[in-house]
């Protein structure tokens, strides 16, 4: 008899050639964030993932609160398994199982058993394994147990497969969309509160991740980049991996900075960052940009700064925290532990070169005229800022 968890995800929602690619995808994602917690395999086993630990001792909860934030999976069950599927594998499971519960409850304990039977070989049908477990189970613990269907207070679950399962109590995922089931977008991730945020909703409805920072040493320093990169680590938890792109973008602020009206500054810098991401997002097969916006929020986030961001970029920009107040986003950033690592004090490129008197309402062709005055140069410090972009996979 060993421990095992059993890892449910929606089956519905990966029909197709999706399903194999998010299986694979997540077989590599529970081993690559399990890796801390000790020494498991993992196997597919027909709609689960079973994850076996190989060690004496694991942190059971560890586990659990680590398998549960990986987005599209539905569900955790931890319980015991036996190699040999038989009746009599079964009934030694269910015992132990009942013989726990009954030690830590007070008083009878009302139960139900349900079966799922993948292996069609088994000889018994599902209903027939119920009510012969439960009619065993009575006869050992008499009076202790007490069977009610409709509102029991265990529920014994027994799933005959590649071996036999028993457990009683399942812990909800994350759920979300099977991640990399719904395309890819471009994050633009700064070492803010918001844009992991705004990343990880997005992650969340399935789509595939990538994200671009931009960096301007020495004005930025290389805590600043290591700081971007550990949120992006704090998003892969839930989503295995994530492609960062490091940007020097130096250059193309000096210029602005040079050529460009001061107040006009942070609106202009945001359109070339969308030019930059927008080739990026060519080379990579992303379908749309993610920024952390939220309107009204800073002077470049008024809904004509917002404006004129946008006209800048090609393709659609999701901006899924638009609606959100800043104390609403901190309760998310909370919750998916981003927020320490995004209020380490190290500086931003945006707050480095914030004009004093930024504006308010910008006018998107007053805008665009004055961008004109990078028309000499911009076209080779972008080529350039993208030629040296440095790739991380975390
Ligand atoms: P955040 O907390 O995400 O930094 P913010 O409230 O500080 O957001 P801004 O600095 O105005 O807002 O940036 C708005 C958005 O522009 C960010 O959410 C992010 O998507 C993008 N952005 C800003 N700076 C950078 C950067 N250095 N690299 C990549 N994206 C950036
Ligand atoms: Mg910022």
């Amino acid at each position: 008899m060993k421990n095992v968890f059993l890892i449910k995800y929606g089956e519905l929602a990966i029909k197709g050639k999706n399903r194999p690619i998010f299986e694979n995808r997540l077989v590599k994602t529970v081993k690559k964030n399990l890796k801390v917690l000790g020494n498991f395999n993992v196997h597919k086993e027909q709609g689960r993932l079973i994850v076996e630990p190989n060690d004496e001792f694991v942190d059971k909860d560890a586990v659990i609160e680590m398998l549960t934030r990986i987005f599209g999976i539905i569900g955790v069950a931890y319980g015991t398994k036996e190699e040999e599927v038989t009746l009599e594998a079964v009934e030694r499971l269910a015992y132990s199982h009942m013989k726990n519960l009954c030690e830590d409850a007070n008083g009878q304990l009302t139960f139900k058993i349900e079966t799922k039977r993948a292996d069609k070989r088994f000889p018994l049908k599902s209903m027939e394994v119920s009510s012969t477990i439960g009619g065993y189970l009575l006869d050992e613990f008499g009076d202790k147990l007490k069977v009610d269907v409709h509102n029991p207070d265990v529920t014994l679950m027994v799933e005959i497969r590649n071996g036999t399962y028993v457990y009683s109590k399942t812990y909800k995922g994350s759920g979300g969309m099977p991640y990399g089931t719904n395309g890819k977008a471009t994050l633009l991730l700064s070492g803010g509160i918001d844009s992991p945020v705004a990343g990880w909703l997005i992650a969340k409805r399935g789509v595939e991740v990538d994200a671009v920072y931009f960096h301007s040493p020495p004005y930025t320093s290389e805590r600043a980049k290591d700081k971007v990169i550990e949120l992006a680590k704090k998003v892969a938890v839930y989503t295995g991996s994530m492609r960062v792109h490091i940007v020097p973008f130096t250059d193309i602020q000096m210029a602005i900075h040079e050529k460009c009206p001061h107040q006009q500054l942070t609106i202009i810098m945001r359109r070339l960052m969308m030019d930059v991401t927008e080739a990026i997002a060519d080379k990579n097969n992303s379908m749309a940009l993610i920024t952390g916006e939220s309107i009204g929020q800073v002077a470049s986030q008024t809904i004509h700064g917002l404006v004129a961001t946008d006209d800048a970029a090609k393709r659609p920009v999701f901006r899924p925290l638009i609606g959100m107040d800043k104390e609403e986003i901190i309760q998310i950033a909370k919750k998916i532990d981003t927020f320490e690592t995004s209020i380490l004090p190290y500086e931003d490129c945006c707050t480095i070169f914030v004009p004093k008197h930024p504006e308010t309402k910008p006018k998107l062709d007053r805008i665009i005229e004055s961008q004109s005055k990078l028309d000499d140069v911009i076209e080779q410090l972008l080529q350039e800022a993208i030629d040296n972009t440095e790739v991380v996979e975390v």
